[in-house]
């Protein structure tokens, strides 16, 4: 097996705030596995949130060691070797993940959603994302969006009232907020809430901090509309302990390792009794497309992070009137631009 990884930057439309950063580029790691003639694609799109850069992928990748692996067929091996190899570093093993999936698909000719059993036709429709900004770049935003029927509305910052006055002036389609931990007390999060159930909102995400499971308990104890977990829920095992604080969780393969824990996620989401979103960061067609390979299995989707940049390297799965279309190709579907 032979591993390349190169970096990769991703431009994006328009300038995309959310309740904590702000970026024009978005840079991955491409990673190509190669054996007996097949390249199995994944990729690594690191978030300083989870203490990963560009740097720290790239070191993790060139640490990794699999001569003593005779074929990705050893896939549950090989991810536990990587597992170990480091804490953290969730984005980069994400990317070996994907890859090793990918392979396994393009061996076998089959789709992963088909490997799994899975009915594409079930694939969600996805949101679009409106990051924080000013109101006429969000009325642009949301006339560059009429395809899609669901928004989702990143607030958070200082202006919430004013986004959703110029987005509801705008459109009555369904919203889903995203706050990303950005309202920081109990009581903030909660007249937030209440203000928004007001306003057509399907569920809420992250209201508040992560480290704060008590107080969004607290919260999710007053108001009607669902929570949804994503910056506290991470992996696997932080799914047990959020019963009572939100109704669902968001699995994102760069936060969870891959494929394989994502599907556990949504396992044991289920055994919980809560809703489960599939979410992405700023990502080319290869990260996404394997995302959706598994989303018939799921609720919502949110997986618009090709579709808000301009030079994807990949083609992969499509989004057409907001539903994502699945290629009838092998493995997550993706294949190189030319
Ligand atoms: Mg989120």
């Amino acid at each position: 097996m032979k591993i390349t990884c190169s970096s990769y930057d991703l431009k994006l439309k328009h300038t995309f705030t959310i309740a904590r950063s702000s970026r024009d580029i978005s840079p991955v790691v491409i990673v190509e596995l190669e054996h007996e003639g097949i390249v199995g694609y994944g990729e690594a799109a690191p978030t300083r949130r989870y203490g990963e850069t560009i740097e720290t992928v790239m070191g993790f990748l060139k640490g990794l060691n699999l001569s003593s692996f005779e074929s990705p067929f050893q896939l549950e091996t090989i991810l536990e070797y990587v597992e170990r190899l480091a804490p953290g570093n969730t984005s980069a093993k994400a990317a070996i993940d994907i890859a090793l999936h990918d392979w396994i698909g393009k061996k076998l000719n089959v789709p992963l959603f088909r490997y799994w059993g899975l009915d594409r036709e079930k694939a969600p429709i996805t949101s679009f994302t409106i990051g924080i900004d000013s109101p006429e770049i969000i009325a642009q935003k949301v006339e560059e969006a009429k395809e899609y029927p669901i928004l989702k509305i990143k607030l958070g910052g200082s202006n919430d009232e004013e986004i959703m006055k110029t987005i509801r002036k705008a459109t009555d389609k369904t919203l889903r907020v995203d706050a990303n931990e950005g309202w920081k007390t109990r009581e903030i999060a909660l007249k937030k809430i209440q203000w928004l159930e007001q306003e057509g909102v399907e569920f809420v995400e992250q209201p508040m901090p992560a480290d704060d499971l008590e107080g969004t308990a607290w919260v999710h104890e007053r108001v009607k509309l669902p929570l949804i977990a994503d910056e506290n829920s991470l992996r696997l095992h932080d799914i047990p302990k959020l019963q009572g604080a939100f109704d669902g969780i968001n699995i994102k393969l760069m936060k969870c390792t891959g494929l394989r824990e994502a599907l556990r996620m949504a396992a044991t989401a289920r055994a919980c009794n809560m809703k489960i979103m599939t979410g992405c960061m700023i990502e080319s067609s290869v990260a996404i497309s394997a995302a959706a390979q598994f989303s018939p299995l799921i609720d919502y989707a949110d997986l618009d992070g090709a579709a808000l940049t301009i030079n994807d390297p990949f083609d992969g799965v499509v989004i057409v009137g907001g539903k994502l279309v699945l290629p009838d190709r092998p493995g997550i579907g993706a294949v190189k631009k030319m």
